[in-house]
């Protein structure tokens, strides 16, 4: 939504290796045991898929959705952006309570093509679920899974949850309430970009 809406880019690290395994690369392969079981995969892989992304696609803005997840991730995002003469304007925290997190877990289906998300009750479908942008097929995720859940949670518990005191140190964190719906949650993230667009 935030690349049609306002064309800046967005790359989200369970996303390209969710590609990568699909594509069969050792990248891929390496690491679709550890999505699976829900362990967040090692700060090394992810921040130089994140580098190597951001020397491609990040000269003109960018979002990053599901990164950094930890720390040490956190700091070596700081110290690449240093280095490109850059800084983040925001960290969007979406707020969002176990139900709800259970709820678009259960209904949540993924273009397999383009990654657009939707829900099984949103979507309206003739007789496939095809991806309204590129008619690509429509599944479920495989780690959208309740066991798999369980260990995600943990991950976030233990290692992305003292992200949120980092950023609000220097004073860039936005809370957002994610337990709304898709429209209303847009509506707010879009008035912080166009903040920063139109400032
Ligand atoms: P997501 O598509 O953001 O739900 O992420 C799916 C899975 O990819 C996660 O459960 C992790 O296994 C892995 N992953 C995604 N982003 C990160 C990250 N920043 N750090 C470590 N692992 C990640």
């Amino acid at each position: 939504m935030i690349t049609r809406q306002f064309g800046i880019p967005v790359t989200s690290p369970g996303a390209i290796l969710r590609r990568e395994k699909d594509l069969g690369t050792p990248l891929g392969l390496e690491t679709a045991e550890m999505l699976q079981r829900g362990d967040l995969v090692p700060d090394k892989t992810i921040v130089k898929l994140i580098e190597d992304w951001l020397h491609l696609h990040g000269s003109y803005g960018f979002v990053f959705d599901g990164f950094p997840r930890t720390l040490p991730q956190g700091e070596s995002l700081a110290t690449i952006l240093k280095g490109l003469k850059t800084s983040l304007d925001y960290a969007i925290w979406l707020e969002v309570s176990e139900e709800t997190v259970r709820a678009r877990i259960a209904g949540r289906l993924q273009c397999r093509t383009c990654g657009f998300t939707t829900s099984a009750d949103s979507a309206h479908f003739d007789d496939r679920p095809i991806c309204p942008y590129c008619e690509g097929r429509l599944e479920r995720r495989s780690d959208d899974d309740m066991g798999v859940l369980q260990q995600r949670l943990r991950e976030y518990n233990s290692k992305t949850q003292p992200l949120a005191d980092f950023y609000g140190k220097v004073s860039i964190l936005r809370k957002i309430d994610g337990n709304r719906d898709r429209e209303t949650v847009f509506a707010d993230i879009s008035r912080l970009i166009e903040d920063k667009v139109l400032a």
